[in-house]
């Protein structure tokens, strides 16, 4: 049962007890196969195209801490040994975000991060969150094993303020990503979700990947804003009615279908979405920016994969211990 909370408006961080296994591997994408972890459920975040506030077992203003996940995951990791198992890789799951602003998730982050690349694991997070100041030092230390992720779609504040206001700001993530270049950890950065209309103007991905490159930045992911009822409900809460019936006319027509894990899904419609890549593509080659679609959430495009490692999943083990 989750203990008191502490408040963080208008968030309730309550710390509970994980009984579940901790690893446990994503059934879907270029990640199959490698475990992810989740610290917490729920996201103080709260993005408002989230896909994981939705979730029927997100809790409802409140972000759960799994204060035992460290012991848990160390006694799995001992056990996952004994039995030759242990994993050559981890992620952190995309349905939270590992450095959240609170001192108490970021204490437990660091602790964790430490555990699995001081076990010989390689690690990849995807963060739109304030890093730590310890986390620069800890990854430089092991920047063989750890591909760093930052999810940042425009560098213009007003995107910042409507979707994802209590996230890191852009040009706080551009320092970070700078840092994280300097240390020779080749961070990647995901554009996602593109929201059709706004982010995906050429003036707004140029002025993106302008100062992407200035810091260092040689890879970027990039995807559509998807549609599911849940988050549907959550951007009609939360964004100004207007700026919402602008982003849903491109998506007028499209049909609910199977997408990733979810039967109800809509993407913006195919033409809207090539358009935006080929943008995203041409801009990329003149900064020297690698850019992959994400094949997962464009299954009518030609499969691109979005693995943090630039090695295929069955050469994963030559990642792993040894090479930090
Ligand atoms: S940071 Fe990621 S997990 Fe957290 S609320 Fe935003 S989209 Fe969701």
């Amino acid at each position: 049962m989750p203990g008191p909370g502490t408040s963080i408006f208008p968030v309730f961080l309550r710390k509970v007890l994980r009984k579940s296994p901790i690893l446990k591997p994503p059934a879907f994408g270029c990640l199959r196969g490698v475990p992810s972890i989740n610290l917490t459920r729920g996201c103080l975040h709260a993005c408002v195209y989230c896909y994981a506030r939705a979730f029927p077992e997100t809790p409802e203003r409140e972000v759960w801490l799994y204060a035992n996940l460290p012991e848990k995951l160390r006694e799995e990791l001992r056990r996952r040994k004994a039995r030759g198992k242990v994993p050559p890789a981890v992620t952190f799951s995309t349905a939270s975000d590992l450095f959240q602003p609170h001192p108490e998730i970021q204490k437990k982050a660091l602790e964790v991060l430490r555990l699995v690349l001081e076990a010989g694991l390689a690690v990849s997070f995807l963060t739109k969150g304030r890093l730590p100041e310890e986390v620069f030092s800890l990854l430089a230390n092991w920047r063989q094993r750890v591909r760093p992720r930052v999810g940042l779609v425009a560098s213009v504040p007003e995107y910042h303020r409507l979707f994802e206001p209590r996230t890191a700001p852009p040009a706080l993530r551009l320092r970070q990503l700078e840092r994280l270049s300097a240390l020779g950890l080749s961070p990647a950065v995901r554009v996602d979700p593109v929201i059709p209309g706004l982010t995906d103007r050429q003036e707004v991905v140029e002025a993106l990947f302008r100062r992407l490159s200035a810091v260092g930045v040689r890879e970027v992911s990039v995807s559509y804003l998807v549609l599911r009822p849940g988050v549907l409900r959550q951007m009609a809460r939360e964004l100004p009615a207007g700026l919402l019936r602008e982003i849903l006319k491109f998506y007028r027509g499209e049909p609910w279908q199977k997408v990733i894990t979810s039967a109800t899904t809509k993407l913006a419609r195919k033409e809207i979405r090539e358009k935006g890549y080929r943008i995203f593509r041409e801009i990329g080659r003149l900064y020297g920016i690698r850019v992959k679609i994400c094949g997962c959430k464009n299954p009518d495009l030609p499969f691109e994969d979005c693995l943090p490692w630039e090695l295929p999943e069955e050469e994963l083990p030559l990642f792993a211990a040894g090479k930090g």
